[in-house]
Parts: C-alpha cells; sequence; structure tokens
C-alpha cells in the first residue's frame, strides 16, 4: 500500500514528504495508521548519521493511531483498534522476562538497525529499500509495521495527539524518577534541563510525592512551566553556580539527579550536588559519544553514590504506560501545557521551532 512519508534522503534531513510502499505485515507485525507521531530529540540525534543510518530512511518512535491489518500470530489487537506505540522488545531474553525490556538483548537491532533480520525492509519507495523499523515503528508515515511487542491498545476515545509522547520522551522522563532512581515522597529531586524529558521528570517526581523538586533550566518560559507542572525551585544555570543554588535549597546535598541536558559541564556538576546515598540518572544524549563523566571515588564511596544510566525510564510498557495514561486522565501528566501539533509536512518547521525554543514538544497530525 501507498503512503505518505517524511523521508530523510541524507544525513540531517530535511526530511522530505514523498509516496513510499508500505509492505504486507509479516509474522507478529501490525500495520497502523498513523493519527499522530511526536518527535523526539533522538530522532535528530540518529538524523545525523552518527549511529550509521542508511538513506533514505523513514524515523518517528512516539506513534499513534489505529490498526490497519495484522500479520500471522497476531492475536493482542485488530484491525480497527486504537493503539499507541513504543520500543521494541524480544520478550525472550533475561531482561525482558524480568520486566527491564528496555534493556533488552536485543535493543539495539530491534530499535535501531532499520531492516528485518533477513536484511528485508517493509518499506520502499519505487523499487528502492527505504531503512524502516525505527524503534519498531519508524512512524513519520500514514502507515507504518510494529510488532505485537511494541503495540498497546488503548481506549477507543482517547486523544492520540496528547497520549503518542508517552511512547518514548514521556516515560522517559517520569520513568526515570519513579521507576529507575525508586524516587520516593519527600526525596529531593535535581532535574538538569527543562524540555519534554525533563519537564516529564518533574511530573514523576510530583506523583512520587518528591520534594523539593529543583529544576535547572537556562530558558525563562520553561522554568515557569517547569514550577506550574510541580517543581518548588527553579533555576537559570546562567545566574550563578548551579552546585552552589542546589545545596542552598537541600545543604545537605540531593537524593536525587536527573539529567536530560547531555550537556557535560552541567552533567559534570551534578557529582557535587548529590548528598549522601545519592543516585545520577543519565538520560541526556552528549554531543560526543565518546563523551566521559569523571567520578570522584573518594567523595563517591564516602557518600554511597550511584551513577546509573537510563533508556526509556525502564518502562516495561505494557504496564507503565496504562499508568501514565491513567495519571494523564487525573490530571497529573497535563502534557497538553507543552505540547504544540503540526502537520506532518511541517516537519522540518517543528524541528526548527524546537530548536529556537518556541516547542517544547512537537506532535505531527496526519489525516
Ligand atoms: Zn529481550
Ligand atoms: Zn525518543
Amino acid at each position: 500500500m501507498q503512503t505518505q512519508a517524511a523521508v530523510l534522503n541524507q544525513a540531517n534531513g530535511p526530511f522530505e514528504i514523498e509516496n513510499i510502499d508500505v509492505g504486507e505485515p509479516q509474522a507478529g507485525e501490525i500495520r497502523v495508521a498513523i493519527k499522530a507521531v511526536g518527535i523526539c530529540h533522538t530522532d535528530l540525534v540518529i538524523a545525523s548519521g552518527a549511529l550509521g543510518l542508511q538513506f533514505p530512511a523513514v524515523l518517528g518512535h512516539e506513534g499513534a493511531g489505529f490498526v490497519d491489518a495484522v500479520g500471522p500470530g497476531v492475536t493482542s489487537v485488530k484491525p480497527g483498534d486504537k493503539v499507541l506505540l513504543t520500543f521494541n522488545s524480544c520478550g525472550q531474553c533475561r531482561h525482558c522476562h524480568d520486566d527491564h525490556p528496555a534493556y533488552c538483548q536485543s535493543f539495539m537491532p530491534l530499535n535501531m538497525v532499520c531492516v528485518r533480520t533477513d536484511g528485508s525492509t517493509r518499506l520502499h519507495r519505487d523499487e528502492t529499500p527505504v531503512a524502516d523499523n525505527f524503534f519498531g515503528q519508524s512512524s513519520f508515515a500514514g502507515l507504518a509495521i510494529a510488532n505485537e511487542r511494541n503495540v498497546l491498545k488503548i481506549a477507543d476515545d482517547a486523544d492520540l495527539a496528547a497520549l503518542a509522547p508517552l511512547g518514548c520522551g514521556i516515560q522517559t522522563g517520569a520513568g526515570a524518577v519513579l521507576r529507575s532512581l525508586n524516587g520516593k515522597a519527600g526525596e529531593s529531586l535535581v532535574v538538569l534541563g527543562g524540555g519534554a524529558v525533563g519537564l516529564s521528570a518533574v511530573m514523576g517526581g510530583a506523583i512520587a510525592g518528591c520534594g523539593p523538586i529543583i529544576v535547572i533550566e537556562p530558558q525563562e518560559a520553561r522554568r515557569a512551566l517547569a514550577l506550574e507542572l510541580g517543581a518548588t525551585h527553579a533555576i537559570d544555570p546562567g545566574a550563578g553556580d548551579p552546585v552552589q543554588a542546589v545545596r542552598a535549597i537541600v545543604p545537605d546535598g540531593a537524593d536525587m539527579v536527573v539529567d536530560t541536558s547531555g550537556y557535560l559541564p552541567i552533567v559534570e556538576s551534578a557529582v557535587n550536588m548529590v548528598g549522601n546515598l545519592g543516585r545520577i540518572g543519565l538520560i541526556g544524549v552528549p554531543g560526543s559519544l565518546d563523551a566521559v563523566l569523571p567520578v570522584p571515588i573518594m567523595q563517591w564511596l564516602t557518600i554511597g553514590g550511584t551513577v546509573r544510566g537510563i533508556v526509556e525510564g525502564d518502562s516495561d510498557p505494557k504496564v507503565f504506560l496504562p499508568e501514565l495514561i491513567a495519571h494523564h486522565a487525573a490530571g497529573r501528566l497535563p502534557l497538553e501545557k507543552f505540547i504544540k501539533t503540526y502537520r506532518l509536512d511541517e516537519i522540518n518547521q517543528a524541528i526548527d521551532d524546537a530548536h529556537h525554543g518556541k516547542c517544547i514538544k512537537a506532535v505531527l497530525l496526519i489525516d
């Protein structure tokens, strides 16, 4: 079947709206008519070609829509079901069995290698294979092929534009606090960066009852929004030493720091923000893939500190996404405050707006 897609023909784009052919779903696959898809920072990292993406390619990994067709063996959804897409996992390995599919042993081939294991692609343009399967979906398109492990049936009246970003950015930020760092009521939380992931970490902290919740973010509008969403303090890193600012609020140091910025000078400062038994969670992708975080060993063993990397907020999507949908319905995840919608053919504008601080979370709508 033919559909429109935002195709990337070269590193760093631009995305070009083109007709592509989408194959029939094979065993375990689900073809989804995409109605809304969020743009996540990882799309742009991969679009740079940093991880060896082949072109042409279709990215997009926060898709939501309706099931269009199912391949052999699919039992969890049927055509017409409203669904949310997320990252893929194998369901067979030790970490999948232990409810940690974000650390699936096959995470890279299932999410980042943009062909099937037999080398075939689900997408073609004329006769040319198009790199697909990004996060098991490639949803910057009217039709995407996903898999039973990364498709979640949701209520018929669900708002797809609001819920689409749950599939990556929102579950990553909220899950970092609620799952990865296991934030508890009364624990102090510092969030570095006030983009969609950082604001989701703030909301996750508020859901857990953490406090104080301190956001460090250079843009004034984002600081104001963070305060609306549950932060108790919002600090401009340009106004002085952020470590001193944090220590002025929590003199003994913070219990948790979540970095969503990937900006090395501020990530390095996190080491001096935490107190005894402090945990640092790393989400932000650094500018260089070789970036290093130096940890002072004596200080670190004395305080019992932890630094850990975080993928997808340690989400087990079939459990955590329904929880997040319930939090959204109850008003505890007011994503609408920072989602801005665009048409699929406005994708380059949406990315430009995000770069210039005019938009925190862009969601593309497809007719
Ligand atoms: Zn697995
Ligand atoms: Zn993402």
